[in-house]
């Protein structure tokens, strides 16, 4: 099947108030410019170079989201142009955020990043990391960051309850952060679900699922 094939069969299948992320890495312009021609205008890429370029030659309504980790001496780079950050994981990189988008004089949206799989190699916050965070934008040290919701990513695994269970975690983190620290409307995103396990997402209570394969095909790394 063509690309539009495989996003609107995935599309018709969704609720409403679930959102698309078409990841689009390591997958050539001529890709996105198909995905593009759908229509759809929503695409995440995990490397600050890649989606940089991407960004500079494709039409300019497209939404781009920053997914993967971010290291913070990149962050300049993404500020003028990003829709959403989903990869929030530690302190210090929304510290620059926050000094980047000041500079910048504008907002960024952001997803705290959790860590919910038992893999080592995935990265995220723990519950704690994140009610500190949570308590210094009470205190008004984040004022150019809009804090929207949350993002996970489950184990590598083919038990469907064990990543379901993860799904349930990360919903519960959301429900606890937004319940005692973010009580306005713009915190309201769990960003989780990727092409193997996303309708377990949704069933867990997903709003933005981050889907590749399924769309583009396999990666050639
Ligand atoms: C690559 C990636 C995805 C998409 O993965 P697929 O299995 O191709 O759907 C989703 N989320 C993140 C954070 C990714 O890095």
């Amino acid at each position: 099947m063509s690309i539009k094939e495989n996003l609107n069969k995935i599309k018709n299948t969704l609720p409403p108030h679930v959102k698309l992320i078409a990841v689009s890495k390591f997958h050539p312009i001529e890709a996105i410019s198909e995905a593009y021609s759908a229509p759809h205008l929503v695409f995440g890429e995990n490397k600050v170079q890649e989606m940089k370029e991407k960004y500079e030659l494709l039409p300019k309504d497209i939404e781009w989201h920053m997914i993967g980790h971010l290291q913070s001496n990149k962050v300049k780079y993404i500020i003028p142009f990003v829709h959403l950050i989903h990869s929030i994981d530690s302190e210090k990189l929304l510290t620059e955020v926050q000094k980047q988008a000041q500079k910048l004089n504008k907002k960024v949206n952001v997803l705290l990043q959790f860590f919910i799989a038992d893999e080592e190699t995935k990265y995220g916050l723990n519950i704690e990391e994140a009610i500190e965070i949570s308590k210094n934008y009470l205190e008004g040290k984040y004022p150019n960051i809009e804090f929207c919701g949350v993002m996970g990513m489950a184990s590598f695994s083919k038990d469907e309850s064990k990543i379901r269970s993860e799904f349930k975690n990360l919903k519960k983190y959301f429900l606890f952060l937004k319940e005692n620290y973010f009580k306005n409307n713009s915190f309201k995103e769990i960003s989780m679900g990727m092409s193997s396990d996303y309708k377990i997402a949704i069933e867990e209570g997903s709003t933005i699922i981050r889907v590749g394969s399924s769309i583009f095909g396999i990666r050639n790394y």
